[in-house]
């Protein structure tokens, strides 16, 4: 059954996963289990264009494991998307869960689609049909869809229309990453992003490598790359250079950060900024650093780029940024990488505060989300980092032991049905 999720995306999760289970005692047949998905939703979309013609786009429902809760995890608008990268997000959702020690499994959803070439009201003839071709699976105590690449609040607020208008009445705990005025927590929208800054503190705190001043470069300037910048501007750590995908800009005394994002907002572009020098994506990644914070597209570290990376350490936003034969090459060259499920959990995390407040019917306030988030940002660091330094492991298996470990244990008590 593999053969069906044949992609990259899916072999290097796979890989990974493997990898940290070698390291798992217990098996008992779970780690067959855990390679394949629980279930897989193939939608195709057919959507009225402004000119009048009809184009027909796929997209997916991964649902990869339910041992924990109700599946949990974002829905990707990109034109890479398929069914092995989307299974691949889905399996590491699930991790991403155990570790966060949350009540969810994991799932992904994506639609192979440049949001950027649609028209407003494409995109959302585009949302609501997705939405009703997986309307069967999701639900708030089934499965429950956040954002992720190129998707927004925007998208979660039509996808909660679409399948309030099928129950009769509003269900705002079908999504998270709603817009708050239609029942989204405050702080969800900077979640991701405050909580790498959080992680990168911990870590440049417990491993002690950096420079003074510290220097930190971000790949990518969306949702998580802006408010992660935003937030270590705040803690006062230099952000150097920033791109997106036309191009970047670096300053070695540090960018004004909140500028950049306003001129973003406004222009579109992230070297629309007069300020800094123009540096090209590829030049950005092997820049002299103490942090590299790669918060976009996945694999863009990878083999032919490891060996030049002049950073002390990795801290991945975006979700599988390194390829395993580059993760090997940066543990050789003594370069420490936080990973994705530790140091982008953030959003997850409060969109599980977002779908306990919808449920409860009690909002928080903005402090409330930002300093619980922070608690359990920092506790699930130096659990990481505890257990790797124990286990004389890389952070990344430890992170993953910590995740499916969970998973399995509480497997292990429910059992294998029927
Ligand atoms: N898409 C985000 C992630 O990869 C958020 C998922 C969620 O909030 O459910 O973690």
């Amino acid at each position: 059954m593999y053969e069906l999720f044949n992609s990259v995306a899916f072999r290097e999760a796979t890989l990974q996963f493997e990898r940290a289970s070698r390291l798992l005692t217990e098996d008992d047949g779970l780690v067959e289990r855990f390679k394949l998905p629980q279930r897989t939703l193939v939608v195709s979309c057919p959507v009225r264009m402004d000119d009048g013609t009809v184009k027909v786009f796929g997209g997916y429902r991964v649902q990869h494991n339910q041992t924990l809760g109700p599946y949990k995890g974002g829905i990707r608008y990109h034109p890479d998307v398929d069914m092995g990268e989307v299974a691949a997000l889905a399996m590491n959702m699930t991790w991403k869960c155990g570790l966060a020690e949350l009540p969810f499994g994991g799932a992904k959803g994506g639609v192979a689609v440049d949001p950027r070439t649609l028209s407003h009201d494409e995109l959302e003839r585009l949302t609501r049909r997705y939405t009703a071709e997986i309307l069967p699976i999701i639900g708030p105590t089934k499965d429950i869809p956040a954002p992720d690449l190129g998707t927004n609040p925007q998208i979660m607020a039509w996808i909660m229309d679409t399948y309030s208008m099928a129950q009769g009445y509003t269900v705002p705990t079908v999504v998270t990453g709603k817009p708050v005025i239609i029942g989204g927590s405050l702080g969800r929208e900077e979640a991701t992003g405050y909580g790498v800054a959080y992680v990168t503190e911990d870590a440049l705190r417990r491993f002690k490598r950096y420079s003074d001043p510290v220097k930190v470069v971000i790949q990518g300037f969306g949702n998580v790359g802006s408010y992660t910048a935003h937030k270590l501007n705040d803690m006062g750590i230099k952000v150097v250079a920033v791109n997106d995908v036309y191009g970047g800009i670096y300053n070695p005394n540090g960018l004004p950060v909140d500028e950049l994002m306003r001129t973003v907002r406004e222009k579109g572009k992230v070297d629309d900024y007069a300020g800094g020098d123009k540096v090209t994506n590829d030049e950005l990644l092997t820049l002299e650093c103490d942090v590299l914070i790669p918060a976009a597209l996945g694999r863009v570290i990878n083999k032919d780029n490891a060996p030049r990376l002049r950073c002390g350490m990795v801290v991945e936003g975006a979700n599988g940024p390194t390829t395993a034969e580059a993760d090997d090459i940066l543990r050789e060259r003594n370069i420490l990488v936080i990973p994705d499920i530790l140091a982008n959990a953030g959003g997850l995390i409060v969109s599980y505060f977002e779908w306990v407040q919808g449920l409860q019917e009690y909002y928080w306030s903005r402090e409330a989300v930002h300093d619980e988030l922070k608690k359990r940002m920092k506790n699930t660091f130096i659990r990481v980092a505890d257990y790797a330094e124990k286990e004389n492991i890389p952070m990344r298996l430890a992170a993953l032991m910590l995740g499916i470990s969970r998973v399995s244990q509480a497997k292990k008590l429910r059992g294998l049905y029927p």
